[in-house]
């Protein structure tokens, strides 16, 4: 008997109708012979619907704590729901919050890391060959406090049960057949992908492809347990995010991938001397500000630029902490920029292959997309480029690394 762990998206349990899809789905993976967790998101709209309301209240910002108390009830709606739909069908199922199933976390309201899953009461329902249905997205902190995960968080609540109780799989339905060489709804020409590895699969959620959550991806990694990607709306097989060894095809480049949400700070007239970097970033990450990528110019007369990006969302903390700090270190001037998007090609066979970078370079060039920005890994050369180019950007880079047959498997790979 196979333990599997499903996932279904906001789009998937949409409306009752798709529920009751949801239910039949759940219910046929029991009646062939396996032990089914069910984990759901909100209903399609549902938390966004639920931070507009908080903001209608006006203020500032709303209590973190309270605020989690708030989006976690999306979930809460949906368990029961299903559970609901699931006992129509004859069968018998369980709904849990994440603190009545044991999902742990650290105090960080709105990003809370899980610290440990306590699965005892998961077995007992497993056990009694009930099917258990359990809210994703939420956890209880040590105080008994609700807290949520970030955005798209149901993807790491499955993954992270799977881990827990060694599932055989962790399948994600979704609302669409799996991982694509590029988001499906920009790139139409995009491709579906039958596996991915999940150095691959990191660097694409981290870099835009939000079919899953980043964290999803880490936890899969750490226990080895094997994410299917796939549609709640068909019987297609999805794709697999696998161990390298297990991943068929090894593409030169695997997927391209766009992010629209990071702005860019630049620090002009930086004293080039040792001690003045740290300076400068000290107290953003004091702030808890996540920067991502950075760049220090060659310096002349002594000066140099620092230049570095952070998500939009914190962009306005970010550049009057930028601010305050060139003052301190005496740079002659901050300039901010909110309209990049950062463009990526990722793919495990870069490694095995020169002139990638080049071949990026000289395919944005050809459309007169300037980049102001590079960063490079052994498996990702990101771009940063302005944000009205970005479609045009991926469209370009997938026609020439995938569409022109370049996504061919690479043949010299031992
Ligand atoms: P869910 O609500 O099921 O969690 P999401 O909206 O979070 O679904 O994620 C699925 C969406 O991810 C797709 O509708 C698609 O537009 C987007 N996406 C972005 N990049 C990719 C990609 N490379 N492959 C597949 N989907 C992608
Ligand atoms: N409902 C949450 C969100 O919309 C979590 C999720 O769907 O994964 O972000
Ligand atoms: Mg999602």
């Amino acid at each position: 008997m196979a333990l599997i762990v499903q996932k279904y998206g906001g789009t998937s349990v949409g409306d009752p109708v798709r529920i009751r899809n949801v239910a039949k789905r759940v219910v046929a993976t029991l009646e062939a012979g396996n032990q089914v967790v069910v984990c759901v998101s909100a209903m399609r709209g549902e938390t966004n619907g639920l931070v507009e309301l908080a903001q209608q209240l006006g203020g500032e910002q709303p209590d973190a704590r309270e605020f989690d108390v708030l989006l976690s009830t999306g979930e809460q709606k949906t368990i029961a729901l299903l559970s609901m739909a699931i006992g129509q069908l004859g069968f018998e199922a369980r709904s849990f919050t994440g603190g009545q199933m044991g999902m742990h976390t650290d105090s960080d309201f709105g990003r809370a890391r899980i610290s440990d899953i306590d699965c005892s009461t998961l077995r007992e329902t497993l056990d009694d060959g009930v099917i258990a249905v359990i809210a994703g997205f939420q956890g209880v902190d040590g105080a008994g406090n609700i807290t949520t995960l970030g955005r798209g968080g149901s993807d790491t609540s499955a993954v992270a049960v799977a881990c827990a109780l060694g599932a055989d799989v962790c399948e994600i339905y979704t609302d669409v057949d799996g991982v694509y060489t590029a988001d499906p709804r920009v790139v139409p020409n995009a491709r579906k992908l039958h596996s991915v590895s999940y150095e691959e699969m990191l660097e694409m959620a981290s870099l835009g492809a939000k079919v899953l959550q980043i964290r999803s991806v880490k936890f899969a990694t750490q226990y080895g347990v094997p994410i299917h990607v796939r549609s709640s709306f068909n019987d297609a097989e999805g794709t697999w995010v696998m161990s390298e060894e297990d991943v068929m095809e090894r593409l030169v480049v695997s997927g391209v991938t766009h992010k629209l949400n990071e702005a860019k700070i630049r620090v002009k007239g930086v004293q080039d001397h040792p001690g003045i970097a740290g300076k400068l970033f000290a107290p953003l990450s004091q702030a808890g500000i996540l920067i991502d990528m950075i760049v220090q110019n060659l310096s002349s007369d002594g000066t140099t630029d620092m230049t570095f990006t952070v998500s939009r969302a914190e962009y306005n903390k970010a550049l009057e902490i930028a601010n305050a700090a060139a003052s301190e270190i005496g740079a002659s001037e901050v300039e901010g920029d909110q309209s990049i998007a950062k463009i990526s090609i990722v793919g495990l066979g870069m490694q095995d292959h020169a002139g990638v970078a080049t071949r990026m370079f000289t395919t944005l060039a050809s459309e007169g997309i300037n980049i102001q920005l590079i960063s490079t890994s052994e498996i990702k050369i990101s771009v940063v480029i302005e944000e009205k180019y970005a479609e045009l950007a991926l469209r370009s880079l997938h026609a020439e690394f995938i569409e022109d047959g370049a996504a061919e498997p690479v043949a010299d790979v031992p």
